[in-house]
């Protein structure tokens, strides 16, 4: 039995009232999973900034996990940083997971944090060691890195400006993850990166965001799911054999915990959950 790595769970906030109904049993059920803490996706400069800060509230107030708002930077002001953290100290939020995020399109003005090290930086000033910082990690490389070297560079600054650990953006290829550890070990980077794990659910939508964030869908992976059509049992099916497996080699392979990205459902990440085999005096 693997022991001990540290779990949580990210959810996205709901757009309707049905969904935050949704969203409020799927965290009462991912409890059971004793998660280190629930994150919330957070939109830059978008309509669901609001919708983000009344799922975090709720999710402090009333699940008993800790909440993670994740917290973006670009087209935004230090005022309105300094307001939201201020916002969360309230609530006795401790922990931030901080990003540049992305602009929507249309809005062409970057704000006044450009990078996420910026942002890092700006909460360690403003709120010194108030907040647990996650930032983000990629071992595939950020779609927009000028090479594979900026890239550890820049995740080399979020680090030196004061991040205690990251999440990485979701891939299939644990070559990738265990090359970048190693690349952040040479660099003296000894923060715990943990694993995010996006469990396979719905072959259209999971290449949609593969090719908007650069995470490689492997070709053998994309030929195999494009054979189960509209089976979307068999495709849940295999999916769980593939990303169960790729659970219990990153464990193997010494990594500090895993990230699931819940997708505000249940059954994905507790089936991935349950197949890991991590506490054994938990009656599911
Ligand atoms: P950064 O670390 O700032 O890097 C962005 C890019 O800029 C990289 O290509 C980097 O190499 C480059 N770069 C960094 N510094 C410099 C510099 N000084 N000069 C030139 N280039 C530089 N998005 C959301 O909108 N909301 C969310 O809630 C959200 N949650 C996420 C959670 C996780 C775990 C992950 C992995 C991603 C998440 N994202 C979210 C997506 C993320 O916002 C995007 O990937 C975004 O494009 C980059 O954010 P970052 O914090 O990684 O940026």
């Amino acid at each position: 039995m693997i022991t001990a790595p540290q779990i949580s769970c990210e959810f996205f906030p709901p757009k309707t009232d049905e969904g935050a109904a949704k969203l409020r049993s799927t965290w009462q059920a991912l409890k059971a999973i004793d998660p280190a803490y629930f994150s919330v996706t957070y939109g830059a400069g978008g309509s669901t900034q609001e919708r983000s800060f009344s799922t975090v509230s709720e999710i402090q107030r009333d699940s008993g996990v800790p909440a993670a708002p994740h917290l973006s930077c670009i087209g935004s002001t230090r005022a309105h940083i300094r307001e939201i953290l201020n916002d969360y100290k309230t609530q006795g939020i401790r922990r931030i997971v901080a990003l540049r995020g992305d602009l929507p399109s249309g809005m062409g003005d970057p704000g006044e944090l450009r990078y996420a090290n910026e942002l890092v930086e700006f909460i360690r000033t403003e709120s010194s060691d108030w907040f647990h910082i996650e930032v983000a990690a990629y071992p595939e490389f950020h779609p927009q890195a000028a090479s594979a070297n900026a890239d550890l560079a820049a995740f080399q600054r979020k680090v030196e400006a004061g991040a205690d650990a990251a999440i990485t953006q979701y891939f299939y290829n644990v070559d990738s993850y265990l090359r970048f550890m190693n690349d952040c070990l040479d660099r003296g980077i000894f923060i715990p990166i943990v694993p995010g794990i996006m469990p396979i659910t719905n072959y259209t939508q999971l290449a949609r965001f593969s090719d908007a964030s650069g995470a490689e869908i492997p070709r053998w992976l994309r030929k195999r799911l494009e054979t189960f059509g509209d089976d979307m049992e068999s495709l849940r099916s295999f999916g769980l054999d593939v990303v169960s497996e790729l659970c219990q080699q990153l464990l193997e392979a010494g990594a500090p915990g895993l990230h699931f990205y819940s997708m505000n459902q249940v059954e994905p990440t507790l089936s991935l959950w349950r197949g890991l085999n991590l506490r054994q005096d938990i009656e599911m």
